[in-house]
């Protein structure tokens, strides 16, 4: 047992037995990142890549995802990167509900942890995942991606923005641009929002900078 409530988090994800993904995983897949960020991006459930490295997004997809985070001005590390289930479903098959039930209270306890300003769901189960949390209505990602919706989430005021999951993208390339414009029009103000008066570390190192540059 350890006192660091994240070490703690952890190592319960990666010996959890909750649900039967644990029986095929190699690796389960807490999550990454800057863990007092102001934005955590959820995907649906580690890939092939992920359960092998013990990490989100290293695949394609998260290929993908940096290349869209970075686009809008920022670093993958800037973020909280996890996803809604921790174990790879066999043959990448949906997370079941019972299974994304069994895995919530390991995400629940993230954002606990995390207290993130926004939260960014890429793809329809994140997406009905964290709207339920919320008590907002989940349609379709074809009618809601791209809106940014105002949520309390385990007493959390948070902005939370559903998108299209970036392997979906990698399927149907019309995707991508559909993508590209969810991450510019709506991600990138609403962090510029959000970021008022709480600086970024970009900000303060920027701040560092013109002020050593100033003599
Ligand atoms: N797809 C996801 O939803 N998550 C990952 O970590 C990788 C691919």
């Amino acid at each position: 047992m350890t006192s660091d409530p994240w070490r703690a988090l952890e190592e319960e994800i990666s010996t959890c037995t909750k649900c039967r993904l644990s029986m095929y995983r190699k690796r389960a897949v807490p999550g990454e990142g800057n863990k007092s960020s102001i934005a955590v991006f959820i995907g649906e459930a580690p890939g092939e890549k992920e359960d092998e490295q013990g990490r989100p997004f290293v695949g394609p997809a998260g290929k993908l995802l940096t290349e869209l985070i970075e686009s809008i001005g920022y670093r993958r590390e800037d973020f909280y990167i996890t996803n809604v289930v921790k174990c790879r479903p066999p043959e990448n098959r949906d997370p079941g509900d019972d299974e994304i039930e069994a895995c919530l209270p390991h995400l629940k306890r993230q954002l606990e942890l995390i207290r993130p300003k926004l939260i960014v769901c890429l793809g329809r189960h994140s997406a009905r995942t964290i709207f339920k949390l919320a008590g907002l209505k989940w349609v379709s990602m074809t009618s809601q991606h791209g809106k940014v919706y105002s949520a309390k989430i385990l007493n959390l005021d948070v902005r939370v923005i559903p998108t299209y999951h970036p392997a979906a993208a990698l399927y149907n390339p019309q995707l991508r641009s559909v993508l590209e414009e969810d991450f510019k029009a709506a991600i990138k103000p609403t962090l510029a929002e959000l970021l008022e008066g709480k600086p970024s570390r970009k900000t303060l190192l920027d701040y560092v900078a013109k002020r050593a540059g100033s003599g």
